[in-house]
Order: structure tokens, then C-alpha cells, then sequence
């Protein structure tokens, strides 16, 4: 993608204007900038393809996985602008079976052989909701906290400690190249329920975390 820097260096307040109360907005520029971005089909649940344990990336500073991960992030960013949340994406999410996920919640992130290493015993439990099924909520339990050793693009190794949203986020994401899905992770049957009952009757008595 030619023009990804520009998406980026554009994104947080494009596409937070864009989205937030359901209500989008466009002009000429954003639906150009929109057209340019490699914005792929996300697979939804019950494609076999989210179910599958996706295998490791070995080969760094490829076109393929540079591509991967370009393609990710417009994705991410484009479902943001038209549903108006998403902080993270895993490449089975658009139909590739390797171990790459991508996040933005301060900034992008690319994450290669994401592997959560350690865990707060502590859980927390939330509402968590997913790209590949936007109309559901799950609620299901977290660790508080996790470290998570992965490798960038180039194939150098990093840490990274999370807490809180970016915790659940991480493990959420990792699920996904595991081939496991939050709907496995609902604390019960009784908490998937949809977005809109969730807003009409769940939402009065519980805070959801997302
Ligand atoms: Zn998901």
C-alpha cells in the first residue's frame, strides 16, 4: 500500500469523528483515501477458516507479510470508520492462517508469533464483541493482565506488558490465531446476546468494556 503512511498519519481523528455515535461522516477526500486502502472481506462466524490454529511466520521483511500487515490495518481502520469501534484484527480474520494480529489502541501495532507468556491469575469480566460477529456481545473473563513476547516485521523480538483494555484485547487477539473464538469463552449460554438487546435491556445494570 502506497499510501499507507498517509492512512496512518491521518487515522485517530479521521476515523474517531467518523464512527462514534453511529453516525458517519464523509467528504471527497475520505471516500478517496477509502478507495486506495486494501480493505479485505472479514470472515464471519461459522467460516471454517476462523477455526483453524494458524501457522508461524519464518520468513521476515517479506512483500508477503508486510502486505499481511498493510492489509490489516486498513481493514481494522475501515471497519472502525463504518461501525464506529475495533481496536484489533487477526489475519485468519481475512482469511490467511498464520500468526499475525494488528492493533491500534495508542498506536498501531503489528504483532508477528504473538505468545502470551505469563498471566495474572487476577480475571476480569467483561462484554467483549468481535468483527467476525459485530451484532453479538459475549460477556467472558480475562486475565487482568498478561506479558506477551512477539516479533515485529523485520523479525526483532519485544515484550510488551498489558493490563486492562489492552489485555483483553491481546487475548482476545490471540484466541483468534489459536483458532478459538470469544463465543468459546462466554462465561454461559445465557451471556451472548445481541448487540441491540444488549442496549435495550442488559445496559442499564452493567458497565461493557470494550
Ligand atoms: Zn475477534
Amino acid at each position: 500500500m502506497a499510501i499507507g503512511w498517509l492512512v496512518v498519519l491521518l487515522e485517530p481523528d479521521f476515523y474517531l469523528s467518523g464512527g462514534v455515535g453511529g453516525t458517519c461522516y464523509f467528504d471527497e477526500t475520505s471516500f478517496l483515501l477509502r478507495d486506495l486502502m486494501a480493505v479485505r472481506q472479514i470472515l464471519q462466524l461459522g467460516n471454517p477458516t476462523l477455526r483453524v490454529n494458524c501457522i508461524p511466520v519464518s520468513s521476515f521483511k517479506s512483500n508477503e507479510l508486510l502486505s499481511l500487515t498493510s492489509d490489516l490495518r486498513d481493514t481494522l481502520y475501515d471497519f472502525k470508520f463504518r461501525h464506529g469501534f475495533g481496536r484489533g484484527i487477526a489475519a485468519p480474520q481475512i482469511g490467511v492462517t498464520q500468526r499475525v494480529i494488528f492493533i491500534h489502541v495508542d498506536e498501531p501495532v503489528a504483532l508477528v508469533n504473538p505468545v502470551i507468556v505469563k498471566r495474572d491469575r487476577k480475571l476480569m469480566t467483561l462484554w467483549d464483541d468481535c468483527f467476525s460477529f459485530p451484532s453479538l456481545l459475549v460477556k467472558v473473563r480475562r486475565n487482568i493482565s498478561v506479558k506477551v513476547r512477539y516479533q515485529d516485521e523485520n523479525g526483532k523480538s519485544h515484550k510488551l506488558n498489558a493490563e486492562g483494555g489492552l489485555s483483553e484485547l491481546l487475548q482476545h487477539e490471540i484466541d483468534h490465531i489459536n483458532g478459538l473464538l470469544a463465543v468459546d469463552r462466554a462465561v454461559d449460554s445465557k451471556h451472548i446476546v445481541f448487540r441491540s438487546e444488549y442496549e435495550r435491556w442488559v445496559r442499564k445494570n452493567e458497565k461493557m468494556v470494550l
